[in-house]
């Protein structure tokens, strides 16, 4: 029996493994592959992040791997959303100190924006679009919230990014702090990735995936 093929539009072996996890806990049959699998051959873009929104960006990603591949494709796109900044830097999370990918000057730049910001108004959430492609056109999208506050210094070597300055609702360390396995549980990633797998389901049941 053959099992429907997905692609993960990411290089990253880490999203990789955490969307296969993520399918065989929920008993989906269904094979995941990276973009890493393909190599050059047929040549899979590397897409610019020009959208306005997280779900915008994610549903480019995985159309552009979807019409490279000619297979269903999955792309995510995060960032963390600010109350006291209108909910900056959202999409801009990876440049918004002005440079892309770089997670200290970013971290620094936001906690020195809040230094007068009092603690009952130091509310910000992590969030992720996960979409879902076909090479026919379908899209779908999920969406996962990851609540907290954020320090006044930063604290924990795990993980990236804003990780060392987030403290999760419910809890006292920042998820830097967490395992990664612990975080893999609850991240905003997580939840978005998760509510893929009814979509998946749909689509297998529908004759749309194979
Ligand atoms: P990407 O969607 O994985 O490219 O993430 C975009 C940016 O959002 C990263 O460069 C980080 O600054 C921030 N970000 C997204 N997810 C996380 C997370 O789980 N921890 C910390 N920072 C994150």
């Amino acid at each position: 029996m053959t099992v429907p093929r997905l692609v993960l539009a990411s290089r990253n072996e880490h999203k990789v493994i955490e969307l296969r996890r993520i399918l065989a806990e929920s008993g989906l049959a269904v094979e995941l592959l990276g973009v890493d699998a393909f190599g050059s051959d047929p040549g899979v873009p590397d897409v610019a992040e020009t959208g306005a929104t997280f779900a915008e960006n994610a549903l480019l990603k995985a159309h552009a791997v979807a019409a490279a591949t000619g297979l269903p494709a999955v792309a995510d796109d995060s960032g963390l959303s600010v109350d006291a900044l209108g909910g900056m830097p959202g999409v801009l999370s990876a440049r918004w100190s002005g440079r892309h990918g770089d997670d200290l000057a970013n971290l620094a730049l936001v906690l020195g924006q809040l230094e007068d910001v009092p603690d009952d108004r130091r509310g910000a959430a992590f969030h992720c679009a996960a979409a879902l492609a076909l090479p026919d056109g379908t899209e779908r999208v999920g969406e996962g919230y990851w609540p907290g506050t954020l320090t006044r210094a930063p604290r924990g070597t795990n993980g990236f990014g804003y990780d060392p300055i987030f403290v999760p609702e419910g809890r006292t360390q920042t998820s830097a702090e967490m395992s990664s396995d612990e975080k893999d549980q609850e991240s905003h990633r997580a939840r978005a990735l998760r509510s893929l797998v009814p979509i998946v389901e749909d689509l297998i049941a529908a004759g749309r995936l194979r």
